[in-house]
C-alpha cells in the first residue's frame, strides 16, 4: 500500500539518526498549556525495522522543542568576543563578504567546506555544487571520510561499484551464516538484529559486545582477535577453507572460474596463514578458526558484513579486501541469498557519498578527475568543465591544514561536529581556532558551533523535506511534520542565500528541495549511483526504489552496474531499480569481480613499554556519533551520562584501579579521564572508550590520524595507550 505522506493520524518519515533509517510516524500531541504541541513518535512497519525502533529513535522528537535550539544567527565580532545575536541578512552578508575577500586575496582554495553523511541527498548535492561553483574551491570533504570510506574503496576495487548492502536487508533473514566483522548492531542499529538468527552469527570483535554476547547466548560464535589483526584473521579463515576442501564444491569452482579474476594470487597469500600462525598473531584459537570456517563454508546462504571495526585502520581498505576475498572464494557476492556488504553508519552515509560532497567526487558517484564526468556535470551546472576544481584534501588532511599558511583560512561546516569526531581532536580544535572565519550551520550549539565566528540556525529533520538513501541503497522520503521555529532556515536556504550573495543566480541554487532533487536526478543519470528514475511519485508509492534506477529502459544500467535485478522481493509495494546487484555480472568492464591479494601489516603504532595497551573506540546504545544530539536528550543522557573506559579486571588491578575509579588514559597525542568499568570478557591487552563525549573525556584526544593510503581513513580503532590512576597514585 502506498505510504501516506501526511494524514490526520500523522506524517510518515524516518528516524534522523543511523543508516537503518527506521520508519516512523510523527503525530502532533495535544498542545500543552504553555508551549507548542509536541510530536509523538510511533514506529512504522517497514522491511528494515519491522515496526521496531531503538531508544534513540523513540526519543528523537524531544530535541525539536529543546530550549537549546538555536533560533537566531550568532556572530562573533572579534576572536575572543562572545557570540551575539544577529539578523540573517547581517550574518549572511558577513559570511559572503569575507568569503569573497579571501577568494580575491588568497585564491579560491582559501575557503573550505566540511559536509556530513547526515545531510539529505539534496543538501549533499547542493553543498558539493556550492563549493565547486559558488566558491570555486577544491577544498571540500565530509565526515563520511571517517565512516565507511575504506569499505567504499574496497568495494569499488573488488566489484567496480560501492553500495553498502548490494541486497535488501531482508535477504539476511534466510542466511545460514552471517559473519559480522567489527560491527555491533545490537547497540548501533538494534532493529537490524531482528534479521539475524543468533545461532548463525559469527561475530569478529576484540570486545564481547552486545552483539557478540547475543551470538554466544544463541549458540553462535565470537572470535576475539587482537585489535589490528582482522586482515590476518580473514586470511587464516581462507586458509582453513582452502586446505579443508571447503572451496572445492562445483558452485565455488565454477564461480571463481567464470565470475572472478586473480584467485591464484590470493590463494598463495592465504597459503601462508596456517591456523597456528594465525592464532599466534590474532589470539584466535586454531580450533575456533576451524569451527568458524566450517560453519561459513557449509551454509547454503551466507553473508560477510563489515563495520567500522574492520575499516577504521591505516590498512582499512586492505582489511576489507581480505574479507571480500574470503566472500569471493566462497562464491557469495552476486549469488542469490548470499553476499558481502558494509553496514553503513550515518543516516545518509550512503547518499552522502554519492552526490559530490567528497573531495574526489562529482554527483552520480563519478570521479572528479574523469574528463567525461566533468563535462557531464559542468553541462548540468551550466559552467565550463575547466572551471571545475580538481580533487581536494581528504577530511583529516583538510582539518589539519586549516589556518596554516598553505591551508584554507575559512571553513563552512554543515551537519558535522569535527570538534568531537575528528581524530587527534585537540589538534583539530587548535586548527579550527586558527581559522580567520569558521561558519557553522547547526540547530544546536555543538562543540564546533561554540568555536565558530558565525552560527547559522537551521531546521531539524522533522521540519524539512527531502530524500535519504539507506544502507541498502533504497531511496526514502523525509517529510516535514511541523513548521520550524520562527527564525530558523533550512540548509538549502542558507546555501541559496550565500550563493546569491556570491554572485550566482537564484535558480542555480534553489531553496526548495524539489528542484534540487530534480537536478540531482539529471546530474546522476548515467553515473554509478543513478537516481534518474527515482521520480517523486515512485518514492511516494512505497519507498522501494533502489539505485541505480534509470528513467528509461535499456541496456546501459546492466552494463554500468552488473545486471540489476528488477523484482518485487526487496520489500515494499513495488520494487524499482536494483535491489540486488551483481546477479549476472560485476560492474567492472569484463563483468568479473577482482580478488585482491593483500598482506597483513602492522598498525601505524603498536603498544610498547611506555604505552603497553591497545585502545579502541566505538559507540554506545544511547548515543549517536559525537553525541551532540543524544547527549541533550535527558533519558539518553541519564542512561549513558559520560565517558568511561572498559578494562579487564587484571589490567585495572595492575594500574591500581578498581571499578568506578577515575582512570587517566594516555596516548602519544594526549590524555583523557574516564570512569573505570571492569569487564572480565575484554582482552587484557585492550581498553575501550566510547567516542561520544567532548572535553577531558574525549576518546578522540587519543586517536591516531595515521591514514589509509587509499581511502584516507584515519586509524580510529587502534592507539597505543597506558592506564594510570587519575590522582597519580
Ligand atoms: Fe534510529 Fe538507527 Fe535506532 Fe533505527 S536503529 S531507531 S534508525 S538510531
Amino acid at each position: 500500500a502506498a505510504v501516506r505522506a501526511a494524514t490526520a493520524t500523522g506524517t510518515a518519515t524516518h528516524c534522523p539518526y543511523c543508516a537503518l533509517q527506521c520508519a516512523m510516524t510523527l503525530t502532533p500531541e495535544a498542545a500543552a498549556e504553555s508551549g507548542p504541541a509536541r510530536l509523538s513518535v510511533t514506529p512504522r512497519e517497514f522491511p528494515t525495522n519491522r515496526g521496531g525502533l531503538c531508544q534513540k529513535g523513540w526519543t528523537s522528537a524531544q530535541l525539536l522543542d529543546s530550549p537549546e535550539r538555536l533560533t537566531t544567527p550568532l556572530v562573533r565580532d572579534t576572536k575572543g568576543a562572545p557570540l551575539r545575536e544577529a539578523s540573517w541578512d547581517e550574518a549572511l552578508d558577513l559570511v559572503a563578504g569575507r568569503f569573497r575577500v579571501l577568494r580575491e586575496e588568497r585564491g579560491a582554495d582559501s575557503v573550505a567546506v566540511f559536509g556530513s553523511g547526515g545531510l539529505t541527498n539534496e543538501k549533499a548535492y547542493a553543498l558539493g555544487k556550492f563549493a565547486r561553483v559558488a566558491l570555486g574551491t577544491s577544498q571540500i570533504d565530509y565526515n563520511g571520510r571517517f565512516c565507511m570510506s575504506s569499505a567504499a574503496a574496497a568495494g569499488n576495487k573488488a566489484f567496480g561499484l560501492d553500495r553498502g548492502l548490494p541486497f535488501p536487508v531482508t535477504d539476511l533473514d534466510d542466511s545460514e551464516a552471517v559473519v559480522l566483522v567489527g560491527a555491533n548492531p545490537a547497540e548501533t542499529m538494534p532493529p537490524l538484529m531482528g534479521h539475524f538468527d543468533p545461532a548463525r552469527l559469527i561475530v569478529v570483535d576484540p570486545r564481547r559486545t552486545a552483539t557478540a554476547q547475543a551470538a554466544l547466548d544463541g549458540g553462535g560464535l565470537h572470535l576475539q582477535p587482537a585489535p589490528g589483526t582482522d586482515l590476518a584473521l580473514a586470511l587464516g579463515l581462507l586458509h582453513v577453507a582452502l586446505v579443508e576442501g571447503h572451496l572445492d564444491t562445483l558452485h565455488r569452482v565454477a564461480y571463481r572460474a567464470e565470475r572472478t579474476v586473480g584467485w591464484e594470487d590470493v590463494r598463495q597469500c592465504a597459503a601462508r596463514w596456517w591456523p597456528e600462525r594465525t592464532e599466534r598473531l590474532t589470539g584466535v584459537a586454531a580450533a575456533d578458526l576451524r569451527r568458524a570456517a566450517a560453519a561459513l563454508a557449509r551454509a547454503r546462504r551466507a553473508h560477510i558484513l563489515t563495520g567500522r571495526g574492520a575499516e577504521q585502520h591505516s590498512k582499512g581498505v586492505d582489511t576489507v579486501s581480505a574479507w571480500i576475498d574470503l566472500a569471493l572464494a566462497l562464491g557469495l557476492p552476486g549469488t542469490p541469498g548470499s553476499g558481502y556488504g558494509c553496514l553503513t553508519g550515518q543516516g545518509n552515509g550512503q547518499g552522502g557519498r554519492e552526490h559530490g560532497q567528497k573531495a574526489d567526487q562529482l554527483p552520480g558517484y563519478r570521479h572528479i578527475e574523469d574528463p567525461a564526468a566533468r563535462e557531464h556535470i559542468a553541462g548540468i551546472w551550466g559552467v565550463a568543465p575547466e572551471s571545475l576544481p580538481a580533487a581536494g584534501r581528504s577530511a583529516w588532511e583538510l582539518l589539519d591544514a586549516l589556518g596554516t599558511p598553505e591551508g584554507p583560512a575559512a571553513l563552512l561546516v554543515m551537519g558535522s561536529n569535527p570538534a568531537v569526531s575528528a581524530p587527534r581532536v585537540r589538534r583539530a580544535v587548535e586548527r579550527l581556532r586558527a581559522l580567520d572565519l569558521l561558519v557553522v550551520a547547526d540547530f544546536l550549539r555543538s562543540e564546533t558551533a561554540e568555536l565558530a565566528d558565525v552560527v547559522l540556525p537551521v531546521t531539524m529533520w522533522a521540519e524539512e523535506s527531502g530524500t535519504m538513501t539507506n544502507l541498502e541503497g533504497r531511496v526514502l522520503r523525509r517529510r516535514a511534520a511541523q513548521a520550524p521555529p520562527p527564525g530558523v532556515r533550512t540548509d538549502l536556504e542558507v546555501l541559496h542565500g550565500l550563493a546569491v550573495r556570491l554572485g550566482r543566480s537564484a535558480h542555480e541554487f534553489p531553496a526548495d528541495p524539489a528542484p534540487v532533487f530534480d537536478e540531482l536526478r539529471r546530474a546522476s543519470a548515467g553515473g554509478t549511483a543513478d537516481y534518474a528514475g527515482a521520480a517523486p511519485e515512485l518514492l511516494d508509492a512505497g519507498e522501494a526504489v533502489y539505485w541505480p534506477v534509470r528513467d528509461t529502459t535499456g541496456g546501459s544500467v546492466r552494463e554500468a552496474t552488473g545486471g540489476p535485478e528488477r523484482d518485487a522481493t526487496g520489500g515494499g509495494a513495488e520494487a524499482l531499480g536494483s535491489p540486488r546487484l551483481f546477479l549476472d555480472r560485476f560492474a567492472h568492464p569484463d563483468g568479473r569481480a577482482r580478488f585482491l591479494p593483500v598482506e597483513h601489516r602492522e598498525a601505524a603504532e603498536l603498544p610498547d613499554a611506555e604505552h603497553p595497551l591497545y585502545a579502541t573506540t566505538g559507540r554506545q546504545l544511547q548515543h549517536y556519533q559525537s553525541g551532540a544530539q543524544t547527549r541533550r536528550v535527558p533519558e539518553l543522557l541519564a542512561a549513558a551520562p559520560g565517558p568511561y573506559v572498559e578494562v579487564h579486571p587484571d589490567t585495572a588491578r595492575r594500574a591500581g584501579l578498581a571499578d568506578g575509579d577515575t582512570a587517566r588514559i594516555v596516548s602519544r597525542r594526549g590524555a583523557v579521564l574516564a570512569r573505570t568499568r571492569c569487564v572480565p570478557s575484554l582482552r587484557p591487552d585492550t581498553v575501550f572508550l566510547p567516542f561520544h563525549f567532548p572535553g577531558g573525556g574525549a576518546a578522540n584526544a587519543l586517536t591516531n590520524p595515521a591514514l589509509d593510503p587509499v581511502s584516507r581513513m584515519p586509524e580510529f580503532k587502534l592507539s597505543a595507550v597506558r592506564l594510570e590512576r587519575a590522582d597519580g597514585g
